[in-house]
């Protein structure tokens, strides 16, 4: 008898196999991120519906091919289509940067249950929410976070003592991963300056529930000095450039 696995997974991409067939990648939550056939996918009355298209959240049921190594899905019933996505390029693309970052950067078949929950509401409140950009960043800083290079944004992230001073810019650095005091900032040349705003916006951001990311005003300053943080915090712990978010900001203008 074949081993089967019950999880629930959220499609990130999938791909022509065969004449009939997808590959696909799933996040799922019991099992982390794996890559699936779905035989007879392709045809046009497939049994599997729109269960397998990109973003969709579905229960599976996939059992492994012991010789391939690859897990094969014998069932699919949708949980969530989250089918609003595809009626906004700008919610479309955000989804995009995310799924291709955890298509990306995340272990294969390592389980991280608090990774999917963050992509599940992520998703869910892109649907929603009026400011898919907020959600976006929102998901990125969690995402460091969870990988343990959370931003330190009270007391200085090399010193351990000074912090910031109220109203005023202040740098962060990626290599020692938050704000820098003033003594600091002297010597740390590799750093992004940010204003007032954005840095309060950046801590609402990194510790606030996605609901909430839509009640966040950010002017295009604030906005860049933020992206500007995150991309040096990706690319300095991921070697990660944020292609995906500047073709997102095409789409946008
Ligand atoms: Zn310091």
């Amino acid at each position: 008898m074949q081993p089967y696995h019950k999880t629930q997974g959220i499609v990130l991409k999938t791909r022509k196999y065969s004449e009939s067939s997808k590959l696909l990648t799933i996040y799922t939550r019991e099992l982390g991120r794996i890559n699936a056939l779905a035989k007879g996918a392709r045809k046009i009355k497939s049994r599997f519906g729109s269960s397998l298209e990109v973003f969709t959240e579905s229960k599976f049921l996939f059992y492994k091919q012991p010789s391939a190594g690859l897990y094969v899905v014998s069932q699919a019933q949708i949980l969530f289509p989250h089918e609003g996505l595809y009626f906004a390029n700008d919610k479309f693309a955000s989804a995009s940067v995310m799924a291709d970052f955890l298509y990306t950067h995340t272990v294969q078949a390592e389980r991280h249950e608090e990774l999917y929950r963050f992509f599940r509401d992520s998703l869910k409140e892109l649907e929603l929410t009026g400011a898919p950009q907020n959600v976006l960043l929102s998901f990125m800083l969690k995402f460091l976070t969870v990988a343990g290079y959370g931003l330190q944004l009270k007391a200085c992230s090399s010193c351990g003592k000074g912090g910031t001073e109220p109203g005023r810019d202040c740098r962060i650095s990626a290599k020692h991963g938050g704000v820098l005091c003033e003594a600091c900032s002297r010597k740390e040349g590799d750093s992004v300056v940010i204003g007032p705003a954005a840095l309060k916006a950046l801590s609402f951001l990194q510790e606030k529930g996605y609901k909430l990311t839509g009640n966040l005003k950010l002017d295009d300053t604030s906005s860049g000095e933020i992206k500007k943080v995150i991309g040096n915090f990706l690319q300095y712990y991921y070697d990660y450039e944020l292609k995906s978010m500047r073709v997102m900001e095409e789409i946008i203008k």
